[in-house]
């Protein structure tokens, strides 16, 4: 048997409903926000994911599927998708449109991790950037759009962290900073916090490893170190926040997983998946579109984990798209086998789901199957229902059984979808 590849998984039904509904909400609310969707590659020129989320992250250093094409040409994967958008916007000339423009996206990443609780190798993230516009109204907007997003879902116990990481200058010094605070403590860090530690420090903060933690929580913070214009930034958009009545906590530590973001830095927690387990993260990237050869346009924006996501959906929300609500149409006879695909063709038209009893089940096979399986009503065509133009409908949580016209069906059924059992 041939299996699928470690880390990734089978989304199937009716699971993948959850899939489709939570994609719903995103497009309804980032467009209701003013934002339109994007498709780009899911793979592009490994170089880059090099240059802009950095050489020296653990995502490009060792998580990236990177191959060769057959003219030699190096690949990779999209590890995530701020990166593919700063590039369509300098290869598109969308400097053109009128900013900022509001793009959000949706879609498979590829990461090499160790496959685990909540990481997958192939995972789904869902993304809003906004390009073009560098005042912190900007990232308050991109985060109460990403917090109506979650309210809309039901959640109410997410917890918004929060940082600032100064301006590229700052990170210079902060840099310096910390690998001066943190070199006589060298060997309590793991092995690939001692590379950090002379690579790229920062990352050090990052790291899950417990006693590289207990020698993070040391570390000086980067708002004591950044400039006066960074600190107002991101002060200005934690006092939008509050005007918006959307809670957040200031994490001093928090420097996210991507060399690209600058200032405003921000992950979203559900305390249901654990301390470290990050549902969302974000940030500003004022340099990234002309560190890819692009004009200097600034952009703030986020990646929601839609696997994670998924995991902990409140529960009504889950329940209600779960709940089957389709009527279950069974011919009985062959007169009304040969009428039985153009009724529920019909009454599909006027928006009732219709699933046909194909196989030829008996009644008594199928009104034990619709219990089983959850269906909401059982209309069934035999030939005295043919002869009176009408079916008879049996709701299955109410037990009872009507005659309904053929024509009134679907006004039956919508009226009874409406109604206090099937309302979602
Ligand atoms: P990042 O692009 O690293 O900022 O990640 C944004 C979000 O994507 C994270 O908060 C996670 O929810 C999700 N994510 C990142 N990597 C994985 C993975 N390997 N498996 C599942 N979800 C992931």
């Amino acid at each position: 048997m041939i299996q699928r590849p470690r880390g990734t998984r089978d989304l199937l039904p009716p699971e993948v409903r959850l899939w489709q509904a939570v994609e719903g909400v995103a497009r309804d609310v980032f467009s209701a926000f003013g934002a339109d969707e994007i498709r780009t590659p899911v793979f592009e020129a490994t170089e880059l994911f090099v240059r802009s989320v950095g050489e020296t992250t653990d995502i490009v250093h060792k998580e990236m599927y990177t191959f060769p094409d057959r003219k030699g040409r190096s690949l990779t994967l999209r590890p995530e998708g701020t990166a593919g958008v700063a590039r369509a916007w300098i290869e598109n000339g969308l400097s053109d449109r009128t900013h900022p423009l509001r793009l959000y996206y949706l879609g498979p990443m590829f990461r090499y991790e160790r496959a685990q609780h909540g990481r997958y190798r192939q995972f789904s993230q869902i993304g809003l950037e906004v390009i073009g516009a560098d005042t912190p109204l900007a990232d308050a907007e991109v985060l109460a759009a990403m917090h109506e997003f979650f309210l809309r879902l039901g959640f109410d116990d997410l917890v918004i962290h929060l940082n600032n990481l100064g301006d590229p200058e700052d990170r210079v010094r902060y840099q310096e900073a910390l690998r001066t605070a943190l070199a006589p403590r060298r060997s309590e860090l793991c092995s690939d916090c001692q590379r950090r530690l002379d690579e790229n420090p920062l990352r050090i903060l990052d790291c899950k490893v417990p006693s590289c933690q207990a020698v993070a929580a040391k570390a000086p913070a980067m708002d004591d170190v950044a400039g006066e214009a960074s600190r107002q930034h991101v002060l200005q958009v934690e006092e939008q926040l509050a005007r918006l009545g959307i809670p957040f906590v200031r994490n001093p530590r928090l420097v996210r997983g991507l060399d690209y973001y600058l200032r405003t830095v921000f992950e979203v927690i559900s305390p249901k998946l654990g301390e470290n387990t990050v549902l969302c993260g974000g940030g500003r990237y004022d340099r990234l579109i002309a560190d890819l050869g692009g004009p200097a346009i600034p952009g703030v924006g986020f990646a929601i984990g839609e696997d994670r996501l998924i995991k902990v959906l409140p529960a009504a929300f889950r329940e209600a798209v779960l709940a089957k609500s389709r009527l279950y149409l069974v011919p009985l006879g062959a007169a009304a086998q040969g009428q039985v695909l153009e009724l529920a063709r019909s009454w599909v038209r006027e928006g009732v789901p219709v699933e046909v009893e194909v196989s030829g089940r008996s009644l008594k096979a199928a009104l034990k199957r619709a219990d089983r399986e959850g269906f909401r009503a059982v209309a069934m065509l035999g030939e005295d229902e043919l002869r009176a133009g009408s079916v008879s409908v049996r709701e299955l949580t109410a037990g009872s059984q009507i005659s309904v016209p053929v024509a009134a069906l679907p006004g039956w059924w919508h009226k009874l979808i409406a109604g206090p059992v099937g309302k979602h």
